[in-house]
Protein backbone atom coordinates (compact mmCIF):
# COMPACT_ATOMS: atom_id res chain seq x y z
CA UNK A 1 0.00 0.00 0.00
CA UNK A 2 1.20 3.60 -0.50
CA UNK A 3 -0.16 6.91 -0.20
CA UNK A 4 -1.11 8.57 -3.17
CA UNK A 5 -0.70 12.57 -4.47
CA UNK A 6 -4.56 14.14 -4.47
CA UNK A 7 -5.22 16.27 -7.36
CA UNK A 8 -6.42 19.65 -6.90
CA UNK A 9 -9.28 21.59 -8.77
CA UNK A 10 -7.83 22.54 -11.89
CA UNK A 11 -6.66 19.42 -12.75
CA UNK A 12 -7.79 17.91 -15.77
CA UNK A 13 -8.59 14.53 -14.30
CA UNK A 14 -11.22 16.02 -12.27
CA UNK A 15 -13.47 16.51 -14.72
CA UNK A 16 -13.00 13.38 -16.92
CA UNK A 17 -15.59 10.74 -17.38
CA UNK A 18 -13.82 7.37 -15.63
CA UNK A 19 -14.04 3.80 -17.57
CA UNK A 20 -15.25 1.11 -16.59
CA UNK A 21 -12.95 -1.35 -14.89
CA UNK A 22 -13.33 -5.05 -16.51
CA UNK A 23 -12.08 -7.35 -14.04
CA UNK A 24 -10.92 -6.48 -10.40
CA UNK A 25 -7.45 -7.79 -10.50
CA UNK A 26 -4.50 -7.14 -8.61
CA UNK A 27 -4.07 -3.94 -10.00
CA UNK A 28 -7.37 -2.83 -9.35
CA UNK A 29 -7.06 -4.05 -5.37
CA UNK A 30 -4.27 -2.51 -5.02
CA UNK A 31 -5.63 1.20 -6.12
CA UNK A 32 -8.59 0.21 -3.55
CA UNK A 33 -5.84 -0.38 -0.94
CA UNK A 34 -3.98 2.71 -1.86
CA UNK A 35 -7.05 4.79 -1.75
CA UNK A 36 -8.28 3.64 1.05
CA UNK A 37 -4.89 4.18 3.20
CA UNK A 38 -4.99 7.93 0.93
CA UNK A 39 -8.56 8.80 2.45
CA UNK A 40 -7.72 7.81 5.82
CA UNK A 41 -4.43 9.72 6.00
CA UNK A 42 -5.89 12.90 4.56
CA UNK A 43 -9.20 12.49 7.14
CA UNK A 44 -11.80 12.04 4.75
CA UNK A 45 -14.75 9.91 4.66
CA UNK A 46 -14.32 9.33 0.51
CA UNK A 47 -11.97 9.44 -2.32
CA UNK A 48 -12.65 8.37 -5.56
CA UNK A 49 -9.99 7.16 -8.64
CA UNK A 50 -10.08 10.17 -10.46
CA UNK A 51 -8.41 12.23 -7.03
CA UNK A 52 -5.33 10.19 -7.42
CA UNK A 53 -4.82 10.58 -11.07
CA UNK A 54 -6.36 7.57 -12.06
CA UNK A 55 -9.58 7.80 -14.24
CA UNK A 56 -11.18 4.65 -13.21
CA UNK A 57 -14.55 3.87 -11.96
CA UNK A 58 -13.21 3.01 -8.56
CA UNK A 59 -14.16 4.75 -5.19
CA UNK A 60 -14.62 3.82 -1.46
CA UNK A 61 -16.33 5.72 1.15
CA UNK A 62 -15.82 5.38 5.36
CA UNK A 63 -18.70 6.56 6.90
CA UNK A 64 -19.19 5.89 10.83
CA UNK A 65 -22.34 3.99 11.60
CA UNK A 66 -24.12 0.31 10.55
CA UNK A 67 -26.63 -0.92 8.12
CA UNK A 68 -27.30 1.95 5.66
CA UNK A 69 -26.42 4.60 7.65
CA UNK A 70 -22.80 3.81 7.79
CA UNK A 71 -19.98 0.98 6.58
CA UNK A 72 -16.95 0.78 4.28
CA UNK A 73 -17.89 0.06 0.71
CA UNK A 74 -15.86 -0.39 -2.61
CA UNK A 75 -17.87 0.86 -5.38
CA UNK A 76 -16.57 -0.31 -8.53
CA UNK A 77 -18.66 0.44 -11.17
CA UNK A 78 -21.16 1.88 -9.25
CA UNK A 79 -24.50 2.32 -10.55
CA UNK A 80 -27.26 3.48 -8.90
CA UNK A 81 -30.76 1.62 -8.94
CA UNK A 82 -32.93 3.69 -6.79
CA UNK A 83 -32.88 7.28 -5.38
CA UNK A 84 -35.64 9.29 -3.42
CA UNK A 85 -36.21 12.49 -0.79
CA UNK A 86 -34.04 14.87 -0.30
CA UNK A 87 -31.32 16.31 2.30
CA UNK A 88 -29.35 19.33 1.95
CA UNK A 89 -26.10 19.54 3.92
CA UNK A 90 -22.47 20.55 3.75
CA UNK A 91 -19.81 18.83 1.46
CA UNK A 92 -16.44 19.51 1.19
CA UNK A 93 -13.56 17.70 -0.98
CA UNK A 94 -10.41 16.66 -0.74
CA UNK A 95 -9.80 18.17 -3.93
CA UNK A 96 -10.93 21.31 -2.62
CA UNK A 97 -9.17 22.28 0.78
CA UNK A 98 -10.69 24.12 3.43
CA UNK A 99 -13.67 24.93 1.00
CA UNK A 100 -17.34 24.19 1.65
CA UNK A 101 -21.38 24.15 0.71
CA UNK A 102 -24.49 23.22 0.86
CA UNK A 103 -25.29 20.46 -1.57
CA UNK A 104 -28.90 18.96 -2.29
CA UNK A 105 -28.54 15.05 -2.16
CA UNK A 106 -31.48 12.64 -2.29
CA UNK A 107 -31.77 11.12 1.37
CA UNK A 108 -32.03 7.72 -0.01
CA UNK A 109 -30.32 5.46 -2.53
CA UNK A 110 -30.03 1.54 -3.72
CA UNK A 111 -26.95 0.98 -5.53
CA UNK A 112 -25.13 -1.89 -7.15
CA UNK A 113 -20.95 -2.24 -7.20
CA UNK A 114 -18.22 -4.87 -6.88
CA UNK A 115 -16.54 -4.98 -4.17
CA UNK A 116 -12.54 -5.54 -3.87
CA UNK A 117 -13.17 -9.83 -4.46
CA UNK A 118 -14.95 -9.34 -7.86
CA UNK A 119 -18.50 -9.54 -6.16
CA UNK A 120 -21.16 -7.35 -7.29
CA UNK A 121 -23.49 -6.15 -4.44
CA UNK A 122 -26.32 -4.48 -3.71
CA UNK A 123 -26.09 -1.82 -1.07
CA UNK A 124 -28.64 0.38 0.28
CA UNK A 125 -27.73 4.01 2.12
CA UNK A 126 -29.59 6.89 3.66
CA UNK A 127 -28.42 10.24 5.17
CA UNK A 128 -24.62 11.01 5.72
CA UNK A 129 -23.54 7.32 3.81
CA UNK A 130 -26.15 8.37 0.77
CA UNK A 131 -24.68 11.55 0.72
CA UNK A 132 -20.87 10.51 0.37
CA UNK A 133 -21.87 8.31 -1.85
CA UNK A 134 -22.97 10.36 -4.07
CA UNK A 135 -20.53 12.67 -4.19
CA UNK A 136 -18.00 10.00 -5.25
CA UNK A 137 -20.08 8.75 -8.04
CA UNK A 138 -20.43 12.30 -8.69
CA UNK A 139 -16.50 12.41 -9.31
CA UNK A 140 -16.15 9.17 -11.41
CA UNK A 141 -18.34 11.44 -14.25
CA UNK A 142 -15.77 14.84 -13.70
CA UNK A 143 -18.76 16.71 -11.59
CA UNK A 144 -17.63 18.37 -8.10
CA UNK A 145 -19.78 19.42 -5.33
CA UNK A 146 -19.12 23.39 -6.40
CA UNK A 147 -21.50 22.26 -9.64
CA UNK A 148 -24.17 21.59 -7.60
CA UNK A 149 -24.40 24.67 -5.36
CA UNK A 150 -25.97 27.10 -7.56
CA UNK A 151 -23.91 30.21 -9.76
CA UNK A 152 -23.85 32.80 -7.28
CA UNK A 153 -22.60 30.55 -4.26
CA UNK A 154 -20.11 28.99 -6.72
CA UNK A 155 -18.75 32.06 -7.82
CA UNK A 156 -18.20 33.04 -4.15
CA UNK A 157 -16.55 29.55 -3.08
CA UNK A 158 -14.50 30.17 -6.46
CA UNK A 159 -13.25 33.16 -5.17
CA UNK A 160 -12.52 31.64 -2.28
CA UNK A 161 -10.35 29.06 -3.64
CA UNK A 162 -8.17 31.42 -5.65
CA UNK A 163 -7.55 33.87 -2.76
CA UNK A 164 -6.57 30.71 -0.79
CA UNK A 165 -4.19 29.08 -3.41
CA UNK A 166 -2.40 32.71 -4.06
CA UNK A 167 1.30 32.20 -4.67
CA UNK A 168 0.74 28.35 -4.51
CA UNK A 169 1.59 26.41 -7.46
CA UNK A 170 0.87 22.95 -8.83
CA UNK A 171 -2.18 20.90 -8.56
CA UNK A 172 -0.87 18.03 -6.54
CA UNK A 173 -1.58 17.90 -2.73
CA UNK A 174 1.34 15.10 -0.82
CA UNK A 175 -0.95 13.87 1.57
CA UNK A 176 0.36 13.49 5.11
CA UNK A 177 -0.68 11.11 7.61
CA UNK A 178 -1.84 12.98 10.86
CA UNK A 179 0.72 13.39 13.49
CA UNK A 180 3.99 12.55 10.86
CA UNK A 181 4.64 16.16 10.62
CA UNK A 182 4.60 17.24 14.67
CA UNK A 183 8.05 15.87 16.24
ZN1 LIG B 1 -14.64 15.04 -3.41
Amino acid sequence: MSLRQIHLLGSPVLRQRAQEIGVVGDEVRALIADLFETMRAANGVGLAANQVGVARRVAVVSVEGAGPEGGEHVLVNPVVLESEGAQVGEEGCLSIPDIYGDVRRADRLVLEATDERGVRRRIEARGFLARAIQHEIDHLDGILFIDRVGALKRRRLLAEWRKARKGQEGLLRDVVPEGASRL
